[in-house]
């Protein structure tokens, strides 16, 4: 089985390796000079929304799959009658437009923020008075880590906002005073059989995840999560994993986002569950049986964002992942993952490591 990825980050690399433990290979797109996955297997330099070379990626693979979710839809359609590809488009269109998105949470009725779709300064103040302030403001589009997003506190800043924003397509959603936030991680395989990981809780900085720990030790609301998490791999026909990120207030759940792939937020399963989300994605998109997600105690994951310090390379605990990627301020560069018998040995083993580690990695900065 020859597996087609396309994007070759680290989150193609992660794949990679999982493919190769079960005896697959892979082949690459990506336009990156030398990305983390050509450590793995070769890859295709050129665009993402390059035909021709998504033909050639189509031709070689028996299967093709995605890491990230700013492919162009279109460009793949045109090569999706020459292999399955997996996630399926409809559930990747809907997750390129945050409007989409919103729609379809609420056609399943999955409790989201309130929101409106954005076109006018004068649609800007409709939302301020039937929303209330403060509203995050987002492009429906090519958002990701909090970049494309404007957090409107007063009326006076909607012609700013206006300014900055005005022209591309926006919505508004209510700012939601969370206690913390969750992702959900499943995954569905070609048989219809779904699994999911247990409950992840998410830190971000400056709109980048730093740190996720997993179990939340909470039945009702990983029950409550779930159920939403398996409505939208049934509804897309999904094929794959898929992590659902949700703000958690009290004891409800308000959905934010899915993502159509494997997830940052679920790095801890590669040595915290029986099988890892990577594992499980590319034994849904190779037609196999998923494998068993129970977790394995207690996980923890920081990111190593900017730099990888030597600290990080002298840890006596933890596993480091290092993702071969060249430094630069803000760039997701490795994780480290702990796992313990308790949550309370695990958040001390946290502590310890953000401690040594996170110091000099910690600007904001530019994404992916
Ligand atoms: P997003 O790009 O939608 O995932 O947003 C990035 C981060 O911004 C989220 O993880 C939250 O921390 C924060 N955020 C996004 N939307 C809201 C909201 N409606 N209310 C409060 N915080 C938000």
């Amino acid at each position: 089985m020859r597996i087609g990825i396309i994007g070759a980050g680290q989150l193609g690399q992660m794949l990679g390796f999982a493919a190769r433990a079960q005896g697959y290979t892979c082949c690459f797109l990506d336009p990156g000079e030398d990305p983390p996955a050509a450590r793995i297997g070769p890859v295709i330099q050129a665009r993402f929304d390059d035909r021709v070379a998504l033909s050639v990626l189509a031709e070689k693979c028996d299967v093709v799959t995605y890491e990230f979710e700013n492919v162009p839809v279109d460009a793949l359609e045109e090569v999706a009658d020459l292999v399955p590809i997996y996630p399926p488009l409809d559930a990747l269109r809907q997750a390129q437009d945050r409007l989409l998105e919103k729609r379809l949470f609420a056609a399943l009725q999955i409790p989201i923020p309130g929101y409106l779709r954005i076109d006018s300064s004068a649609d800007l103040r409709d939302a301020a008075t039937a929303l209330g302030l403060p509203l995050v403001v987002k492009t429906r589009r090519l958002g990701y880590d909090g970049k494309g997003q404007f957090l409107l506190r007063e009326e006076q800043q909607i012609d700013a906002a206006w300014q900055e924003f005005g022209g591309t397509a926006l919505i508004a959603e209510q700012w939601v005073d969370f206690d913390y936030e969750v992702s959900a991680i499943g995954v569905r395989g070609t048989d219809g059989a779904v699994a999911t990981y247990c409950l992840t809780r998410n830190e971000h900085a400056d709109g980048i995840l730093r740190v996720s720990r997993a179990p939340v030790e909470n039945a009702a609301l990983t029950g409550q999560a779930n159920r939403q998490l398996q409505k939208l791999l049934e509804h897309l026909d999904y094929v794959g994993v898929l992590a659902l990120e949700m703000f958690v207030s009290g004891d409800r759940l308000l959905a934010n986002e899915f993502a159509p792939r494997v997830h940052n937020s679920g790095h801890w399963t590669i040595e915290g569950a029986a099988t890892s989300q990577f594992s499980n994605h590319v034994l849904a998109v190779a037609g196999e049986a998923l494998r068993p997600t129970d977790n394995r105690g207690h996980a923890g994951m920081v990111n190593l964002i900017g730099a990888i310090p030597d600290a990080a390379r002298k840890l006596t605990q933890g596993a480091l992942h290092d993702y071969a990627k060249a430094p630069r301020p803000g760039r997701k560069l490795g994780h480290i993952t702990v796992v313990a018998d308790s949550a309370v040995d695990r958040d001390r083993l946290l502590g310890e490591i953000r401690d040594s580690v996170t110091k000099s990695s910690s600007q904001p900065g530019t994404g992916t």
